[in-house]
C-alpha cells in the first residue's frame, strides 16, 4: 500500500500557521514512507473565497520547501484538485445516497440520514474515540445551491484520491464521526485518522491572530528563515528521540512517529522562535547571510557594504528584520538626541564637547583607518585625559551612530570611514 496523505486548506486570504503545522506532519509521514503528499484546495465556501488566496498558499509552501506531489498547480492522476471543479462528483454521489434511501431531500438540500448506533475509530494520536450516533442530527451533504458541505466533499475527495491517512487538527475530531458514516454509506474504504493538537497562544487559548501572528507571510517579512520556522513547528507537540532542539527537516522525516505526538496543547512561543532563528542565522556563511539580508537592508546600501557588515551583526540579530536598525547609521545621517547622549554616557555637556573636539584632532591624524588603530588612538586619549573609557566610548557611539546599541564601535567607525566619522563628531 502506498501511503497517501493530504493537506486541504481553504483559500481565505492567508496561509495560516496552523495549516503549515498540519502540512509539516503530513509531509514528514509521506516522505518517511515513500508515500505521496497531496495539496487540495477546499474552495466551496463561496462567500469566504478570495481569488488571490490560492497563490498565497502556493507561495508559502514553496518558501518553506514543503513540496507536494499532486495539487491544482501541479496536476496529478486524481485531478482536479480544486473542489469547486468537482461539484458534479459531489452532486452525483449525493443523489446516489438519496436513491439508496441513505439520504433525503429537504427544502432543496440533501440531508444525510444518521443511522442508530455508535461510531468510532482508533486515532493514531488519541487512541480510541467513540461517539453515540444519537448525538448527531441528520446533516446536510449538498446545499440547495448544489454546493457540498465540508463533511461530504472531504469524504468524496479523500476516497477518490485514495487518501490512506487523514492527518489534521484536533478541531476536526467532532467532524470525524459524520465523515465515517458517509464512508460507510458510500461503501468506501475508511482511512486512518490522526488528530494533531491545536497550537495555542501563551494564555492557552486556540492560536489566533489577535494574540499571535498567524500568516506565514508575516514570518517571511520579519525575516524568519524557513528552516528555523519549520524546526520550531516540529518541536510543538512532538519531541526528538534524543531531545535535540535544533535539527533539519530530514531529521524530522527520519524520526517522525505518531506515537511521539502529544495530545496536550503546544504553546506557540515567539520568543523561542526568535532564539531558534538566531541559531539558524549564525549557521549561515557570511556570504549566504549577506544575500538573505539584501531585501532587509536600508535603502542605498551597497552589496559590498552589506557584506562588510555581516561579521559585525551576525551574533547580534535574531531576525533579518533586526538588521536595518543596526546598520542604517552607515548610510543615513543620524539625529542626535542630546538628552540620550548625556544620560547614557553619564557625563556633562562640557566634557562631551571637549571629548568630541579632542577625538577629531586625534582621529584626523590617523592614516590607516582600521578598527584596532582607531581603538588604540581613542584608548590613549582616554588615558591621557583621564576619561572613563566606557563613558567616553558611549559618547562617541551616540554622536556618530545616533544609538546607544550598535555593532562594535571601532569596527563600525572603520566601515563608516574617516570623512563621515569626523564630520559627525564636528557637527554642532
Ligand atoms: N478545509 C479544511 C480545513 O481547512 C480541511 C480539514 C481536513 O483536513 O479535513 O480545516
Amino acid at each position: 500500500m502506498t501511503i497517501r496523505v493530504r493537506i486541504a486548506p481553504s483559500p481565505t486570504g492567508l496561509a495560516h500557521l496552523g495549516t503549515i503545522y498540519t502540512a509539516l506532519f503530513n509531509y514528514a509521514f509521506a516522505r518517511q514512507n515513500q508515500g505521496q503528499f497531496i495539496l487540495r484546495i477546499e474552495d466551496t465556501d463561496v462567500k469566504r473565497h478570495v481569488p488571490e488566496a490560492e497563490q498565497v498558499i502556493y507561495d508559502a509552501f514553496a518558501w518553506l520547501g514543503l513540496d507536494y506531489d499532486e495539487g491544482p498547480d501541479k496536476s496529478g492522476p486524481f485531478q482536479p484538485y480544486r473542489q469547486s471543479e468537482r461539484l458534479k462528483l459531489y452532486q452525483d454521489y449525493a443523489h446516489q445516497l438519496v436513491h439508496q434511501k441513505l439520504a433525503y431531500e429537504d427544502e432543496g438540500a440533501i440531508r444525510f440520514r444518521v443511522p442508530a448506533g455508535q461510531t468510532g475509530w482508533q486515532d493514531l494520536i488519541r487512541g480510541e474515540v467513540k461517539f453515540a450516533n444519537d448525538q448527531i442530527k441528520d446533516f446536510v451533504v449538498l446545499k440547495s445551491d448544489g454546493y457540498p458541505t465540508y463533511n461530504f466533499a472531504v469524504v468524496v475527495d479523500d476516497w477518490l484520491m485514495q487518501i490512506t491517512h487523514v492527518v489534521r487538527a484536533e478541531d476536526h475530531v467532532s467532524n470525524t464521526p459524520r465523515q465515517l458514516l458517509i464512508y460507510q454509506a458510500l461503501q468506501a474504504p475508511v482511512p486512518q485518522f490522526a488528530h494533531l493538537p491545536l497550537l495555542r497562544n501563551p494564555d492557552h487559548s486556540k492560536i489566533s491572530k489577535r494574540k499571535n501572528p498567524v500568516a506565514i507571510a508575516w514570518y517571511r517579512q520579519q525575516g524568519y528563515l524557513p528552516d528555523a520556522l519549520l524546526n520550531f513547528l516540529c518541536l510543538l507537540g512532538w519531541s526528538h528521540p534524543q531531545s535535540q532542539e535544533v535539527f533539519p527537516l530530514d531529521e524530522f522525516v527520519k524520526h517522525f512517529s505518531f506515537a511521539r505526538v502529544s495530545t496536550s496543547a503546544p504553546v506557540f512561543d515567539l520568543t523561542k522562535l526568535d532564539w531558534l532563528n538566531g541559531v539558524y542565522i549564525r549557521q549561515k556563511t557570511d556570504r549566504e547571510l549577506a544575500q538573505l539580508l539584501k531585501p532587509f537592508a536600508p535603502p542605498k546600501m551597497s552589496e559590498t557594504l552589506i557584506e562588510q557588515t555581516v561579521p559585525l551583526i551576525k551574533e547580534r540579530i535574531n531576525k533579518l528584520s533586526d538588521y536595518a536598525a543596526m546598520v542604517d547609521f552607515l548610510v543615513k545621517e543620524p539625529k542626535i538626541d542630546q538628552a540620550l547622549l548625556l544620560k547614557k554616557s553619564r557625563q556633562d555637556e562640557k566634557t562631551v564637547a571637549e571629548q568630541r573636539a579632542l577625538a577629531v584632532e586625534k582621529l584626523a591624524a590617523v592614516e590607516d583607518w582600521q578598527a584596532e588603530k582607531l581603538e588604540r588612538v581613542c584608548r590613549d586619549l582616554a588615558a591621557e585625559k583621564n576619561y572613563h573609557a566606557g563613558k567616553f566610548f558611549m559618547a562617541l557611539r551616540i554622536v556618530i551612530t545616533g544609538k546607544a546599541v550598535t555593532p562594535p564601535l571601532f569596527a563600525s567607525l572603520a566601515l563608516l570611514g574617516k570623512t563621515k566619522t569626523l564630520a559627525r563628531l564636528q557637527k554642532k
